[in-house]
């Protein structure tokens, strides 16, 4: 259940529903926003019987019952889209964000090279896997901590922010001191032991959608997050795995208005696991524009053909330059429908 307060409500009413709700056997879990409060019930309990005794409770506008399990990430508990606020870098609001750098951080030379150029080119986050979640136990599993230190260093040369993978909830401390972003594979959508651990540490998230996961089913991932304390959380298409075998995976474009639809949190695609080819990226970076994504997540290589991890996928530099450039039109017509969207709701 959802219940929004009258704006303005005094104190003494908030306090005096949440006591109610909890008198029925239910947790209650309130935002405050500008003008009102907004209280997110959960539990299990008579849900009937609560929601007619709080439509009768004075200071409460709507009491309303949620029909998705998952309740913080829903468009009903929140309307207006949330901003995922990194270090005064702001995603899901009037700017496309584009986070670019190689699969996995491999040399001091090669981080750095990267970072320059994709910071030169207009990306605003530097990507690299420092922690590596390989299919093959042979593959290369990542520079783990020298990897974060060279991201660091990336970082301060930059000015650039860092996003990078955390495998383990083991790990979460460690990668926190290094990272803006706690990237969730794509393989640990649902490592629960994690998503608590990241509820709890409070950095941003990234949540990547499993391979096989059901839109809902990364709904409810982003819920483990914002139920243990973390509501900065991003969410990412990155592909699903079909039947199809022309592509690495397959592009679920649909998912991105979708989850516009079902949630607040702000979304983006990974055009380069949802393909697994160069030559695909630049078309479906265009899409994700064109859909409403918040930004894109773009796999860049100084020297694909010589990556430890997904260089078939990789733009070389001068092709993560020639897509900026090709996305600065459509980037514009975004911004037109973002603003007319918040003049629409401002009426
Ligand atoms: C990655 O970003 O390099 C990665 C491993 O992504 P995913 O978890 O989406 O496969
Ligand atoms: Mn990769």
């Amino acid at each position: 259940m959802i219940i929004s307060m009258r704006p303005h409500a005094p104190k003494s009413e908030i306090d005096y529903v949440c006591e109610r709700i909890r008198e029925f056997g239910y947790k209650v879990h309130s935002i405050e926003g500008e003008e009102r409060v907004v209280i997110g019930v959960v539990g299990v309990g008579d849900v009937t019987a609560c929601l007619e005794s709080l439509e009768a409770t004075p200071g409460v506008e709507r009491a309303v019952r949620i029909s998705a399990p998952y309740k913080f990430v829903s468009k009903e508990f929140k309307k207006e889209r949330s901003l995922m606020r990194i270090n005064g870098l702001e995603i899901g609001g009037d700017e496309f964000i584009v986070m670019a750098g190689p699969c996995s951080v491999e040399s001091e030379r090669q981080i750095m090279e990267t970072a320059e150029a994709v910071a030169a080119a207009g990306a605003r986050i530097l990507r690299g896997g420092a922690y590596k979640p390989r299919t093959s136990p042979y593959d290369f599993q990542g520079m783990e901590l020298d990897g974060l230190k060279l991201l660091q260093k990336a970082k301060q040369a930059t000015g650039l922010l860092i996003i990078t993978e955390v495998m383990s909830d083991r790990d979460v401390d460690m990668v926190a001191q290094y990272a803006d972003v706690m990237q969730v594979g794509a393989r640990n959508m649902q490592n629960f032991a994690l998503l608590k651990s990241l509820g709890r540490c409070g950095r941003p998230a990234l949540l990547k959608r499993g391979l096989s996961a059901t839109i809902k089913e990364l709904l409810m991932s982003a819920e483990y997050l914002v139920a243990h304390g973390n509501s900065n959380v991003l969410l990412c298409e990155r592909g699903i795995r079909t039947f199809e075998t022309a592509t690495r995976n397959t592009c679920d474009i649909s998912a991105v208005p979708v989850l516009n639809e079902l949630s607040h949190l702000p979304v983006i695609l990974d055009p380069s696991h949802a393909v697994g080819k160069r030559s695909l990226v630049p078309a479906i970076s265009r899409a994700a524009v064109a859909v409403g994504a918040d930004g894109l997540i773009v796999e860049v290589h100084p020297c694909p053909e010589k990556a430890v991890s997904d260089g078939a996928q990789s733009l070389t530099i001068p092709q993560f330059r020639g897509l900026m450039q090709e996305l600065k039109p459509y980037i514009s017509l975004w911004k037109e429908s973002r603003a007319r969207e918040v003049a629409a709701a401002a009426v």
